[in-house]
């Protein structure tokens, strides 16, 4: 049955074309005709009275981490309730595949609230597991997952045939649609990735075209050294195309940074297409046992674990992160259970514990815990937004409104309007703020079929109130929905 969407401005993802009172007729599955008001009043439709509203491409997440909760719970209605019709998951190096003996057993746990059961092994059929999602799921290769596949989680030297292997297996991901390769250089196993290693799988990017993401290895202190190492190994291996996910300065003592990062993108702009994803958001979220130093010489959170069982290792992780963690440290705010919203200080607090031994002990019963990090200057984080290379991202994973999979950041149900919100605050033009959410994430992961209304593209539009779109989710209640979109 075809549908005419009447009664709207359109704002059709270009971001080039202002606004305009118009129409849009579309059957299931795919966008029919974009025109001006009346101009399929004599179609044989089923015609959909937008109330004046905005009509515009359905939003593309372009860093989610939904690769197990959307199969745990399908319905996506973190993604969908704020307008996402589609979300680029498998990021930060970590995704649902190659999955091989050496990292099943590793996802299983890592993956273990979810209640999935890891049953395959590439992304073909991964994918296929996909399509019973209410959202359009599609997956980077993480890096991490490809090399721990081959390597398992160890601090382990590649070897050249180690390599070749991994840009074999990133092959067989890209020839199943996997739009690029995402980077964790933080996290186990890609940590230890030399570039002899990298260079191999990262010539796999080019030779496909693909896009390359990236976690960069500091987001703070070294996040200048950082980004050089990124450009630097894309350029070495012939990649054009290069993403930062969720660019930001983490951490006070580093805002001033902002210039001298900037400046860096845009000389690099001039060898590549370099593009970021951002949160509208000035808190940061990942797992608390990123506080333990590097000195405690432990680099996964099952070994963490296990070790703080003891309490002599609990007091000297607690004795190392009191002066490792100065005066100025970023606020930690407790994600998980019962802390959940609270911030690590009011709960050691309550408990009467130093903050530190209460954090190892968090850390002994729940390696696994998140926390968030308050350590986003707001001025900058509303720059960075505004860039005109910079897209939007919630960076979670959807999660059930009801808190069945665990909570969340407000991110997670609150991205989409946020960012929304702030630029148009900014004084944005509209269309500058929709293509940011619709038709720049398409290009960035070369979804040609998406992300702007045309004929032929897919039908997946949203409705926008823009003066009632806006976030409900806060930290004490992360899951409640937008108001003022219909996808
Ligand atoms: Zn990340």
């Amino acid at each position: 049955m075809k549908r005419l969407f009447y009664n709207c401005t359109i704002v059709d993802g270009t971001g080039k074309n202002p606004p305009y009172r118009g129409e849009l007729l579309a059957d299931d599955l795919k966008i029919l005709s974009v025109g001006m008001e009346n101009s399929f009043a004599h179609e044989n439709a089923r015609r959909i009275d937008c109330g004046g509203q905005l009509l515009a491409p359905a939003f593309i997440d372009a860093h989610g981490h939904s690769d197990l909760s959307a199969l745990a719970a399908p319905e996506c209605f973190a993604r969908r309730s704020q307008g996402f019709a589609t979300e680029i998951c498998g990021n930060c190096g970590l995704s649902a595949f190659p999955v091989t003996s050496r990292n099943r057993e590793h996802l299983q746990e890592l993956y273990a609230a979810y209640g999935v059961e890891i049953n395959w092994s590439e992304c073909a059929e991964y994918r296929k597991l996909l399509q019973q999602c209410a959202i359009e799921l599609i997956p980077l290769s993480g890096y991490n997952t490809l090399r721990a596949a081959v390597l398992g989680y160890g601090d382990v030297p590649a070897t050249a045939a180690d390599a070749r292997l991994e840009a074999t297996l990133l092959s067989a991901a890209f020839d199943h649609g996997s739009p690029g390769l995402s980077l964790g250089l933080l996290y186990v196993p890609g940590c230890f990735a030399k570039r002899e290693e990298l260079l191999p799988v990262l010539r796999t990017v080019a030779k496909y075209d693909r896009v390359l993401t990236c976690h960069l290895r500091s987001e703070g202190d070294r996040i200048l050294e950082a980004l050089d190492e990124f450009f630097a190994l894309a350029l070495d291996a012939g990649i054009e195309k290069v993403h930062i996910s969720h660019l930001k300065l983490a951490g006070k003592r580093n805002w001033d940074k902002a210039e001298a990062l900037l400046a860096k993108i845009a000389d690099a702009q001039t060898r590549l297409r370099v593009t970021a994803d951002a949160y509208p958001y000035t808190e940061s979220m990942t797992d608390l046992g990123v506080i333990v130093p590097e000195a405690f010489g432990v680099f996964d959170n099952a070994t963490l674990g296990t070790l703080l069982q003891s309490q002599e290792n609990r007091e000297k992780l607690a004795a190392m992160l009191q002066s490792s963690r100065g005066e100025d440290a970023s606020p930690i705010r407790l994600l998980d259970g019962e802390f959940s919203g609270e911030m690590l200080t009011d709960a050691a607090a309550r408990n009467h514990r130093d903050p530190w031994i209460f954090a190892a002990e968090l850390l002994a019963q729940a390696p696994n815990s998140r926390a968030s990090f308050a350590g986003i200057s707001e001025e900058r984080m509303e720059e960075f937004l505004a860039l005109d290379y910079v897209c939007v991202g919630t960076d979670e994973s959807s999660r059930p409104a009801d808190g069945t999979l665990g909570w969340s950041h407000p991110r997670n149900y609150g991205t989409a309007p946020e960012f929304f919100r702030r630029l148009a605050a900014q004084k944005l033009p509209i269309e500058q703020i929709i293509w940011k959410m619709t038709g720049l994430p398409a290009q960035i992961f070369g979804l040609s079929d998406r992300g702007v209304l045309a004929p032929g593209k897919k039908a997946d539009v949203v409705r926008i109130d823009p003066s009632g779109f806006h976030s409900e989710a806060t930290w004490t209640n992360p899951h409640r929905p937008a108001k003022g979109v219909t996808l």
